[in-house]
């Protein structure tokens, strides 16, 4: 089966992790993608499709040419709950604030 590429390529695999009770959850970066910024959970949004999650930071948002939103691509349907870490992310989120405060 093949299906038809997305026009930018996502940047890379949304994480997940299983609680003691065995719940999904889905684990979000703690940082925006420009690296500027906190991830703040009802000022950043984090909108779910069936293959991804998009984690949108308003204040990138508003400045031209910065690049607002995390594209994560998710295999599983969306779990209940999400959290915020870094971790899971180190070279990806170090990448990217590595970036920002080169092009400060
Ligand atoms: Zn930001």
């Amino acid at each position: 089966m093949s299906s038809p590429l997305p026009p930018a390529s996502p940047d890379g695999a949304l994480r997940y992790r299983v609680d003691r009770t065995g719940t999904t959850i889905a684990v979000i970066p703690a940082t925006c993608k420009g690296g500027r910024h906190l991830v703040v959970p009802g000022v950043s949004r984090a909108i779910a499709t069936e293959s991804e999650v998009r984690v949108d930071c308003p204040a990138c948002a508003a400045m031209p040419g910065v690049d607002a939103s995390w594209r994560l691509t998710s295999s599983r349907p969306s779990p209940d709950r999400a959290e915020l870490d870094d971790e899971p992310y180190g070279d990806l989120i170090l990448h990217r604030v590595r970036a920002a405060a080169n092009a400060r």
